[in-house]
C-alpha cells in the first residue's frame, strides 16, 4: 500500500467516528436500505454523495435492464477463464473500470466466483469455473484490476449458489469440508489477495439458514476469521427480515427504497433485539465503501493509477483487447490438422462454406442481470465476411435453435412517432387514461424495475410499423407474461401468455413466453400490442421476424452447401434460454435439431469443423463423425472477429477447459439441481467437477483442463522444489510441432488417503517456438493442499502424496511425489 492510500484510509476512518454521532437512529437505518433499483441515499449532514451500482460482469449495464445505454459487451466469465490467465483478467478489470467511470459506476456488480457443480446450472456462464482455486485467482486479478481505479467490484453469491432453480428459497445443504474446501474458497482468495470493497449475500440458505441472515458465515468466517472490512450487501430481494440479517451481518439491503429494514430495525433496535453499535457497523462499512470510491466530502477516491487510453470506452484498442480476450480463451477439443484454414485455399469458387443459425446470430452473451446492450455485435459470418471478402464466405442459415423468438431487432421496427429505429411504449393508468407516451430504441420494455414515467401503469401499448417489403410473410406477435390483445390492420387477436408450472415470476421477465402469428407486411400498417399489466415486474416485448423455414428444409440446403466443402464450419450452441438467470436447463442436449444438423454435414462435407457456441459444456453425439471441435464460450461483441481469427490462424485458441464436459446426461458426480422439498444436497461433498470424476468408472468426454491449441507438447522432467515462498514445480516441456503455441503448465495434487485429487498451480509457457525446450516454475498455492478436518472445525495441512503435471486429468504426463 501507497503512503497516499494509507492516509487516505485513516483519512476515511476519521469521517466515520465523525459521522455516526451526528446522524439519528431512523436517518442510519434509510442509509442502510437503497434508494432505488441501482443507488443509495446519500447524506448532506455528513457529505456523503449517493452512490450508484451497475450490474456486470461482462460489461457495465448502468441502471436499465433494458434497452440502456449502449455499453462494451465483454467475452463471458468462462471464456476469460479458459485462457487461465490472470495478466489478462486483471486487464478486463481495468477495462470495466474506464466503463464504469464513463457511467458514473461506483460499484460494478462482479465478479461471480460462484463454482460451475452440475453442468445445469442456468447461469454457470457468469461464474468462471468448476474449481476454486482459478476460479479465486482469476476474481482476484480481476478485482485488483478494477479497484485500481477507484471502483468498487462485488464479489457474488456468497455462498454456495451453484444453481437457480428455486433460488429465492433453496436450503442448499453442505457438508463443512464442501464449503471450505470449495465453495468458500473463491470468496477467501478474493478476499486475501485483492480486498473487494463489496460482496453480495446470495438468496440461498445454506445449512438451514438464509444467506442474508448467516451469522456463522457472514460475521464468523467473513468478517472476523478473514478480517474483512468490506460491505456486504443482499442479492436484490434477497433479504427476508429485519433484526435476524442485521444481526446476521448484512450491512446492505438492495434494492430500496422499500424492504425489510426501515421502520422495523428501527423497532428492532428500540427493542433491544438488534444492538446500535450493530447498525454503526453496518453503516461504518458503508462509509468506507463511499470513502474509497470518492463519494465522501473531501475525501479522494483510492485510486493507485489514472485512466489511460487502454481503458477508452468504444476505443479502437477497447475493441482490439475484447476481440484478442475472445480468442485467447477459445478452446480447440480436435482437430489439430483441420485448423487453421488455410485461407489461400478458400477462393471465390470454392468459398468458405458456414453453416448454422448461431453462424448468423451469434450468442455473443448470456441472459438475465449480466446482460449488456453493445454499440455493435459482430456475428461470426460477419468476422468472416470481413476477413474473407463476401465472395469467399457462403453463408448458410441452420435449424431452428429458440423455443420463444427474440424481441423485434430494431432494424425491423419503426416508431410511428418519430419515424425512427424502434417501437412506440404508451402508458395507461387504472381509469384508462393515457399516462405516458415514449420512444424505445429496443423492442421490449420493462416496467416495474427503475422508475420512470410508465410506473404503476394499468396497461401497456407498444406500437410500431414494420421494416419489410410490402406483401411479405412475416411472423409478428408479442413476449411476455399476461393478457394481450394484439392488431396489424384489420386483424385482431387477444390471447394470454403464462408461465409453465413451478417457474417463478422472475422467469417471465428473463425468459418469457412468447405469441406469434403470421401476417402479410402493408406499408403504413401499426402493430399494436396491448398487455393487462399483472406483474410488479413486467416486460413486453414485440417479435417481428420472417416466417420461419422449416426444419427439413434447412437441413437440406445445409447439406447441399457443404457437399465437397473442405473444410465445411457448421455453428452450433446454447442461446440466452438456457445460459440465463433464474432458470436451469433440464438437458445438455443442444436445442432443436441441431446434432441431425452436424450429422447431416459431417455427412456430406469432406471435412468438417464444428463451433461450439456456448459457455458450458453441451452434448456431442456426432463427436466421432466429425474432424474438428472448437468451443468459442459467449464471445463478447467482438466475437464473430475473434472467432475468424481463430479458424484463420491469426490468433492460437489457448484456453483449457476450466469445466468437465459429459458424455451424456446423467453423468458425473453433481446432477440434478430440481431441489427436493425445497432443500437441494451437495451429496458429493468435496468431489465436485474433476475431484468427483477423477475416481469415477464413467469418462467424461473431455476433462477440465483440457484443449489443444497449435502446440503439441513434450513433458521432459518435472521437479518438486520447496523454498521460503513455498513449494512449487520445476517443470520442462517441449514443443514438438511444427507451430508456436502457449501452453498452460497445470499442477495438480493427489492427496495420500482418500481426500479428492486437486489444481494446486498452473503457469503459462507462452510464444514457445518449434523445438524450443522451456523451464517453467509453477508455484503451488498454499490453499489448495489444505484439507477441512469435521471434527475440529480446522484445517490441516498434511504432508505427502503425489503431484500430477497433466493437461486436464485424463492426460497425465508426469508424477512427481511429494516431500
Ligand atoms: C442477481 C445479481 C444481480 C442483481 C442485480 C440479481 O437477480 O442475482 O447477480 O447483481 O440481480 O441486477
Amino acid at each position: 500500500m501507497s503512503h497516499g492510500h494509507e492516509s487516505s484510509a485513516a483519512a476515511i476512518e476519521d469521517v466515520i467516528r465523525r459521522a455516526l454521532p451526528e446522524l439519528d437512529l431512523e436517518d442510519k437505518v434509510q442509509l442502510l436500505t437503497g434508494a432505488a433499483a441501482f443507488s443509495l441515499h446519500g447524506n448532506e449532514t455528513i457529505g456523503l454523495r449517493a452512490m450508484i451500482f451497475s450490474d456486470g460482469p461482462t460489461g457495465v449495464r448502468g441502471s436499465e435492464f433494458v434497452g440502456g445505454k449502449k455499453v462494451a459487451l465483454f467475452p463471458n466469465a468462462t471464456l476469460l477463464a479458459q485462457a487461465w490467465d490472470e495478466t489478462a483478467a486483471e486487464r478486463v478489470g481495468e477495462m470495466l473500470a474506464g466503463e464504469g467511470h464513463s457511467q458514473q459506476a461506483d460499484v460494478v456488480l462482479g465478479p461471480t466466483v460462484n463454482l460451475h457443480r452440475a453442468p445445469l446450472g442456468g447461469r454457470l456462464f457468469e461464474a468462471y469455473a468448476e474449481d476454486p482455486l482459478l476460479s479465486g485467482r482469476l476474481a482476484a486479478a480481476y478485482i485488483r484490476g478494477i479497484q485500481r481505479y477507484g471502483v468498487g467490484a462485488c464479489v457474488k453469491h456468497y455462498v454456495a449458489n451453484e444453481s437457480e432453480t428455486q433460488r429465492r428459497t433453496v436450503d442448499v445443504r453442505v457438508s463443512e469440508a464442501a464449503l471450505r474446501e470449495l465453495y468458500l474458497l473463491p470468496f477467501e482468495v478474493c478476499v486475501a489477495d485483492a480486498h473487494p470493497w463489496t460482496i453480495m449475500a446470495a438468496y440461498n440458505n445454506v445449512n438451514g439458514v438464509a444467506a442474508t441472515e448467516q451469522d456463522e458465515l457472514n460475521n464468523g468466517v467473513l468478517k472476523s476469521e478473514w478480517g474483512w472490512d468490506g460491505l456486504l450487501m443482499s442479492d436484490w430481494g434477497a433479504t427476508k427480515t429485519a433484526a435476524p440479517a442485521a444481526n446476521g451481518g448484512l450491512d446492505l439491503v438492495m434494492p430500496g427504497p422499500r424492504g425489510p429494514w426501515g421502520a422495523q430495525l428501527v423497532a428492532a433496535v428500540r427493542s433491544g433485539e438488534v444492538a446500535e453499535s450493530t447498525i454503526d457497523d453496518h453503516l461504518a462499512r458503508l462509509l468506507r465503501l463511499a470513502g474509497r470510491v470518492g463519494a465522501l466530502r473531501g475525501i479522494a477516491a483510492e485510486r493507485t493509477a489514472e485512466l489511460g487510453p487502454l481503458v477508452a470506452p468504444d476505443s479502437t484498442a477497447m475493441r482490439l483487447n475484447l476481440r484478442n480476450l475472445a480468442s485467447a480463451g477459445m478452446v480447440l477439443l480436435s482437430g489439430q490438422d483441420v485448423l487453421p484454414i488455410d485461407d489461400s485455399l478458400i477462393t471465390d469458387e470454392a468459398p468458405l462454406v458456414l453453416i448454422g443459425r448461431h453462424g448468423l446470430q451469434t450468442a455473443l452473451q448470456g441472459g438475465g442481470s449480466a446482460a449488456v446492450r453493445p454499440p455493435h455485435q459482430v456475428s461470426i459470418a460477419d468476422g468472416l465476411t470481413e476477413a474473407l471478402g463476401e465472395n469467399r464466405v457462403q453463408v448458410v442459415d441452420g435449424v431452428a435453435v429458440r423455443i420463444n423468438p427474440m424481441a423485434a431487432a430494431p432494424e425491423s421496427i419503426i416508431d410511428p412517432q418519430t419515424g425512427r429505429p424502434g417501437m412506440r411504449v404508451t402508458s395507461f393508468d387504472v381509469s384508462g387514461a393515457q399516462q405516458a407516451s415514449t420512444s424505445s430504441e429496443v423492442g421490449e420494455f420493462l416496467l416495474g424495475l427503475s422508475d420512470g414515467p410508465h410506473q404503476g401503469a394499468s396497461v401497456l401499448e407498444l406500437s410500431a410499423e414494420l421494416v419489410a417489403p410490402p406483401g411479405s410473410q412475416l411472423l409478428v406477435g408479442v413476449r411476455g407474461v399476461g393478457e394481450w390483445t394484439l392488431s396489424y390492420g384489420e386483424e385482431t387477436h387477444a390471447f394470454a401468455t403464462g408461465l409453465l408450472p413451478g417457474e417463478s415470476d422472475e422467469v417471465g421477465f428473463m425468459v418469457p413466453p412468447s405469441w406469434t402469428h403470421a401476417v402479410e407486411a402493408a406499408p403504413g400498417r401499426i402493430l399494436v400490442a396491448r398487455l393487462v399489466v399483472s406483474q410488479r415486474i413486467a416486460l413486453a416485448g414485440l417479435v417481428v421476424q420472417p416466417v420461419p423455414i422449416p426444419d427439413d428444409q434447412l437441413i437440406m440446403e445445409a447439406r447441399r452447401a457443404a457437399r465437397d466443402a473442405d473444410p465445411a464450419v457448421v455453428v452450433v450452441g446454447l442461446t440466452a434460454e438456457q445460459e440465463t438467470e433464474a432458470i436451469d436447463k433440464s438437458t445438455l442436449a443442444l436445442p432443436g435439431r441441431q446434432d441431425d444438423l452436424v450429422r447431416a454435414v459431417a455427412n456430406t462435407a469432406r471435412r468438417t469443423v464444428v463451433v461450439i457456441n456456448s459457455a458450458t459444456p453441451v452434448l456431442m453425439p456426432w463427436l466421432q463423425e466429425v474432424d474438428a471441435v472448437l468451443c468459442i464460450g459467449l464471445p463478447g461483441q467482438e466475437g464473430g472477429h475473434a472467432v475468424a481469427d481463430v479458424l484463420l490462424g491469426k490468433a492460437e485458441p489457448t484456453g483449457r477447459l476450466v469445466t468437465t464436459f459429459p458424455v451424456a446426461d446423467g453423468d458425473g458426480p453433481a446432477w440434478t439441481v430440481t431441489p427436493q422439498n425445497g432443500a437441494l444436497d451437495y451429496a458429493e461433498g468435496t468431489r465436485v467437477g474433476y475431484r468427483g470424476w477423477y475416481r469415477s468408472d464413467v469418462e467424461p468426454a473431455f476433462w477440465f483442463g483440457a484443449g489443444l491449441g497449435w502446440g503439441a507438447w513434450h513433458y521432459r522432467s518435472a521437479e518438486h522444489v520447496r523454498s521460503d515462498d513455498g513449494e512449487a514445480l520445476t517443470v520442462v516441456l517441449a514443443n514438438t510441432a511444427d507451430r508456436v503455441s502457449r501452453e498452460v503448465v497445470q499442477i495438480y495434487w493427489r492427496p495420500d488417503g482418500p481426500a479428492p485429487v486437486r489444481l494446486v498451480g498452473y503457469a503459462i509457457a507462452d510464444e514457445v517456438v518449434p523445438a524450443e525446450e522451456r523451464t517453467i516454475t509453477v508455484a503451488c498455492d498454499r490453499r489448495a493442499f489444505r484439507l477441512w478436518d469435521e471434527t475440529t472445525s480446522d484445517w490441516t495441512t498434511p504432508s505427502g502424496g503425489t503431484f500430477l503435471v497433466a493437461r486436464g486429468l485424463g492426460d497425465i504426463r508426469l508424477e512427481v511425489p511429494r516431500f
